[in-house]
């Protein structure tokens, strides 16, 4: 298919054009570069640099990419930013997505795939957490993410947009080219392994009084090649609705910490911290519904090869991207 991939410089974006190309798809990467890479974008896939709050910019790219279908990864996605700039949130997830959906409509793209979040539950009343229970977001990241998944229903109602949407639980690890360089990094992962590539002396917890077995956070870690597998599926036609995408285990960050010991051989000096404010305790994807209609099956299940792939790339890229 021709695609047109919004945030395709971006760390989960970046991965998923690489697979697109990979199957053979054709593929046009929308950036504004406000957090991606222009070293992150795939050689073989055009890139055009522009930003979602310019609807004639997103029109005139859609128009030349002659896309069948786009596929929105461009988005703030930090639930602590979020509690602190909720504008932020709303103005970049909510108004420029639906100038990317507006332009969608007015050139007559088929399919919509779009990136949501296990944040759109909120705390959930019952873990795992499959795509029947109620989302009820306690960030304004979540909420921005569920106003977009209801327009996305509107859309396909009133204009026959068809959609699927996938609510991602903890994106991690790497492929052998592309993998995370946030500017400012937040992300569990890749601040434990700034420890032993001797670029922090510690690493934060934050909040150890977490009604969890060991009282910190429990989340559940899905590599990026099995997210990007579940994108590649969701372009064969019939493909319709909200799918979880997470392997099912939930890790605690006491439990990453000691796999990012194992993996990398050395010992991870760790502060505890009060809570991050907008952090549900325990988040834990049932993904069956993924698994029965798009016949996914996430292939990287272990934490420690998850992040192996991310220590490999790290080690490899050890000051990330050049740009
Ligand atoms: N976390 C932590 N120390 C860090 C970064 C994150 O303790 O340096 C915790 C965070 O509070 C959350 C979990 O690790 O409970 C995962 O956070 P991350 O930001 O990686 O992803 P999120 O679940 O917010 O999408």
């Amino acid at each position: 298919m021709k695609t047109l991939v919004t945030g395709g410089a971006g760390y989960i974006g970046s991965v998923c054009v690489e697979e697109l190309l990979n199957g053979g798809h054709e593929v046009v990467v929308f950036d504004n570069l406000s957090e991606g890479h222009r070293a992150a974008v795939d050689p073989r896939a055009r890139f055009v640099r522009g930003c979602l709050s310019d609807p004639e910019d997103i029109f005139v790219a859609l128009e030349a990419s002659g896309a069948d279908a786009v596929l929105h990864f461009a988005a703030d996605a930090l639930v602590g930013e979020s509690m602190k700039d909720p504008g932020k949130y709303f103005r970049n997830n909510v108004a420029n997505g639906l100038n990317l959906l507006e332009a969608c409509v007015r050139a007559g793209v088929k399919k919509f795939v779009f990136s949501s979040t296990c944040a759109t539950y909120g705390t959930p009343e019952r873990v795992p957490i499959d795509e029947l229970l109620a989302q009820r977001p306690i960030n304004p990241y979540g909420e921005s993410k569920l106003i977009f998944e209801r327009m996305l229903e509107w859309y396909r109602q009133i204009h026959g947009l068809e959609f699927v949407g996938f609510r991602y639980f903890n994106a991690a690890g790497a492929s052998e080219r592309f993998g995370e360089h946030h500017r400012i990094e937040t992300h569990l992962i890749p601040n434990i392994l700034k420890v032993p590539l001797g670029q922090s002396a510690s690493v934060s917890i934050f909040g150890t009084d977490y009604p969890t077995p060991d009282g910190t956070c429990v989340r559940d870690y899905i590599h990026l090649k099995d997210l990007a597998d579940a994108h590649i599926r969701a372009l064969e036609p019939g493909r319709m609705g909200f799918f979880n995408l997470g392997n099912g285990d939930g890790y605690s960050v006491r439990e990453v910490i000691a796999a990012c010991e194992k993996v990398t051989g050395k010992s991870i000096r760790v502060l505890e911290q009060p809570r991050r404010p907008g952090d549900p305790p325990r988040l834990v994807a049932a993904a069956d519904k993924a698994r029965t209609e798009l016949g996914w099956a996430p292939k990287v299940n272990r934490l420690d090869d998850i992040v192996a792939s991310a220590w490999e790339w790290h080690r490899r890229n050890p000051d990330g991207y050049p740009d």
